[in-house]
């Protein structure tokens, strides 16, 4: 993420009526853990008092070698790391329970990892295993080393149409795929979108991803990028991620979002209202697919019709493209990072980095809260 220009993200979590229940679970293959032995540990689950923190046989941060940030976020940050089995590079994300906690997200932190270990596709990052100690909780994920789209998208300011419908099209392929998996991401923007080292995409942090088989009422997001039926606190369903799309594609053709304001209360005053001032250069078949998906009116709101997200695979803009090829990353992509060797971690922005405590065994006062890590 980078730091100053970051859109903001809604901390408070507000629930109105209360979400709906969770009644099915995808049917997802998971991820083959072929990675770092985890440490042998003696004790096993079952014979653990309720609130001991002790990795429970996965891995710990020992077996691990910390290099340095990747990226910062409301409740904890990344961390480029080296396993010290294999010596390959992951990312952690490492999150403090008191401040998942006070900051009520401990549902949507839960849902993150199960979110994340459901999924697997060739846009979505993967994880390979969580673990927690008394403070904090860690998620090991693969390292993606290419840096966030947000960085290639400031530094080119725009994208030609060619280069937005490459990245566009990947998108659309993941979220088709989490729709198809009852998964509403709630969280599409362009700091979440990694670029691999052949500059195929990898859509990171599920810190808002939710299984919803109908409707949902949690206000959660990206001011910039968020829907105004969830602004407006009304039950909303997987086409605000199609509205997000629709965000998405608008700021990769002119390097802004349509909406952008100075607060983040006048930003949703301009969502509300909805009014885009589309520049000249965005062809037509581009601003069609877009006044489409930035739709407040949801009967009318691509991605939500009768048609389903083929509405938006088989829209004019997206014609010459080989959906298939590009599931299967046959498509040359636009732009390969230049990465230097391994752990290469210079296309990331450079945080200050803390001093860590991590590994920290004892007083947990909130371990029970997490009982999958
Ligand atoms: P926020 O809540 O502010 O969106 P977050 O706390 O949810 O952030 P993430 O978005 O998951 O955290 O991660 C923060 C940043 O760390 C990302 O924007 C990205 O730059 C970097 N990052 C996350 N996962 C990976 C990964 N697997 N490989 C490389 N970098 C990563
Ligand atoms: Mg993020």
């Amino acid at each position: 993420m980078a730091a100053e220009q970051q859109q903001q993200q809604i901390p408070q979590q507000i629930q109105s009526p209360p979400t709906q229940t969770v009644s099915s679970t995808p049917s997802t293959p998971q991820p083959q853990s072929t990675v770092p032995s985890p440490a042998p540990t003696p004790n096993q689950p079952s014979l653990l008092p309720a609130r001991s923190t002790v990795t429970r046989g996965k891995y710990s941060i020992g077996d691990f070698e910390i290099k340095r940030t990747l990226g910062t976020g409301s409740f904890g940050r990344v961390h480029l790391v080296r396993s010290r089995y294999n010596r390959l590079y992951y990312a952690i994300k490492v999150l403090k329970k008191a401040q998942v906690v006070h900051m009520k997200q401990v549902e949507h932190t839960n849902d993150e990892r199960r979110m994340l270990k459901l999924v697997d596709h060739p846009f979505l990052i993967r994880i390979w295993g969580t673990f927690q100690d008394a403070n904090c909780l860690f998620m090991v994920m693969d390292y993606i080393e290419g840096g966030e789209l947000f960085s290639l998208l400031r530094k080119s300011q725009r994208f030609p149409n060619p280069v937005a419908k490459f990245y566009a099209a990947q998108v659309t392929l993941a979220l088709e795929y989490l729709h198809a998996h009852n998964i509403i991401y709630r969280d599409l923007k362009p700091e979440n979108i990694l670029l691999d080292r052949r500059g195929n995409i990898r859509i990171t942090d599920f810190g808002f991803a939710k299984e919803v088989p109908d409707v949902t009422y949690t206000m959660c997001g990206t001011p910039d990028y968020i829907a105004p039926e969830v602004i407006a606190r009304k039950a909303y369903n997987k086409s605000v991620d199609w509205w997000s799309l629709g965000i998405l594609v608008f700021e990769m053709l002119t390097g802004y979002t349509p909406f952008y304001d100075q607060t983040p209360m006048r930003t949703y005053e301009n969502v509300l209202k909805g009014d885009v001032r589309y520049p000249a250069y965005i062809l037509p078949e581009a601003r069609n697919l877009l006044s489409g998906l930035i739709t407040r009116d949801l009967t009318r709101r691509l991605g939500n019709l009768a048609g389903g997200s083929t509405d938006i695979t088989s829209h004019p803009w997206f014609r010459e493209v080989e959906w298939d090829r590009i599931l299967r990353r046959e498509i040359d992509t636009p732009y390969e990072p230049p990465i230097r060797h391994a752990g290469d971690a210079s296309l990331f922005e450079y945080y200050p980095e803390e001093e860590l405590n991590y590994g920290v065994q004892g007083q947990d006062d909130y371990g029970n809260l997490f009982p999958d890590f």
